[in-house]
């Protein structure tokens, strides 16, 4: 079934708008997607008539919105097919949610000496953290290295394993290149050595079906914004044989099962990772973009992105100059490039006054940028709601910033 991209375009209120006089052309979509009509509605209908913190009053208001959270948890588990609801954790986002396997596995599961496997590929929030426990515990930091097509050497994962190896953390697919990773031979090959593996799916979860059963990760981190939902809400899955191993990661109200000033005992899951007011808004309008793009159909929104992608592919290879960074044969709809002797900077702010918003720079994800030699890249990031007439657009631009710098 093919989709209907002009009625769904106009669930998206932000695109019907000119910039500098055009049509406003959004492809940022990897830094974070627009909302649809539905999700603004929540979020306008629960501060309008719904809203009181949750879990904590026994009046009607917040007894409301206590279960209708609860569903949104719910709403998410069926999304990526959890096994329990309570292996769903709410946080502010893919950060939060690494952090808070960094510091919570680590302070239970890493010491002096032990290794820690991220990939070159990784966003800075998959980096830092590791990083940060690395120092804290004395522990040692490894590298999954990359080939020039921006794919993972899996051989090369496999040397750097050994039996100090804690865990295995690396994202689905590159933000700064689009790579999708196989995530689920490197789980695969982790779990024979018993070793349990993050996946951060920031940039994978927008892309088409997750089941993190199936995938059989050990934990699962995205966001909501990135996922047609708003800012300040995100996910960590866990599996709970490891969850109910961890210590707190933040503390204070909602986490405790009984405070004293002599001893204090901690909430079940997933209220033991659930410190203070939760964002409850955000997280019931998530779950209202969950629906949304189920309703539209993942798969469909992964066949019809393979289509935007293949188009831009052609049309920016042929233009003389430009080199796309990142040509792994499997990618999500997201193209970096270079344009030979203009700056990415330069060429950005040029596209910008044709109306169409590109991401330039290094994508919080240097290695990268170090590994091609690079200090940056132009990024197109597509989603559903965009049309080839727009990357017709896109083309159009980039031949004028040509003309114009060269
Ligand atoms: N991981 C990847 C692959 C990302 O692309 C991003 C954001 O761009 C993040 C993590 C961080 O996400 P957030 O800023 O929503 O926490």
């Amino acid at each position: 079934m093919s989709l209907d991209i002009k009625k769904i375009r106009t669930d998206f209120p932000i695109l019907n708008q000119e910039i500098y006089g055009k049509p406003l052309v959004y492809f940022d979509n990897g830094a974070t997607t627009q909302k649809p009509q539905v999700v603004i509605d929540e979020e306008v209908k629960i501060y309008s008539h719904e809203n009181s913190n949750i879990h904590r009053g026994v009046h009607f208001l917040s007894e409301q919105l206590t279960q209708r959270f609860e569903d949104a948890r719910k709403v998410v588990q069926k999304f990526i097919n959890a096994k329990y609801d309570h292996e769903i954790i709410f946080t502010s986002g893919t950060t939060q949610s690494i952090n808070t396997v960094a510091y919570s596995f680590g302070e239970r599961f890493v010491n002096e000496e032990d290794e820690i496997i991220i990939s070159t590929l990784e966003h800075h929030s998959n980096i830092v953290p590791w990083q940060l426990l690395c120092e804290r515990k004395k522990a040692i930091l490894k590298v999954i290295p990359i080939n020039d097509a921006g794919e993972l050497l899996i051989d090369e994962f496999e040397k750097l394993i050994s039996p100090k190896t804690r865990i295995v953390a690396i994202n689905q697919v590159s933000n700064a290149l689009g790579t999708v990773n196989d995530v689920k031979g490197i789980i695969n090959i982790s779990h024979k050595h018993n070793i349990p593996v993050l996946i951060d799916g920031a940039q994978s979860i927008q892309h088409g079906k997750t089941d993190v059963q199936d995938m059989d990760c050990d934990f699962f981190a995205f966001s909501g914004h990135k996922l047609y939902g708003p800012t300040g809400i995100g996910v960590l899955y866990g599996k709970e044989k490891w969850l109910n191993k961890m210590p707190p990661f933040l503390s204070g109200g909602e986490m405790i099962k009984k405070v004293s000033f002599e001893k204090t005992t901690f909430n079940e899951l997933p209220f033991k990772f659930e410190a203070g007011t939760p964002n409850f808004t955000s997280a019931i309008a998530m779950s209202k973009a969950i629906e949304y793009i189920q309703a539209i159909g993942l798969n469909e929104i992964a066949d019809y992105e393979k289509e935007l992608l293949n188009y831009a592919t052609e049309k920016l290879q042929s233009i003389k100059g430009l080199k796309i960074i990142g040509t792994s044969k499997n990618k999500v709809s997201l193209i970096s490039f270079i344009l030979e002797n203009i700056h990415h900077y330069d060429a950005g702010m040029v596209i910008d006054k044709m109306g169409i918003a590109v991401r330039t720079g290094h994508h919080c994800a240097e290695p990268v940028m170090q590994r091609f030699n690079i200090e940056g890249t132009l990024r197109a990031s597509f989603s559903f709601y965009n049309t080839k007439e727009e990357i017709d657009k896109l083309y159009n631009a980039i031949l004028t910033v040509k003309q114009m710098f060269g």
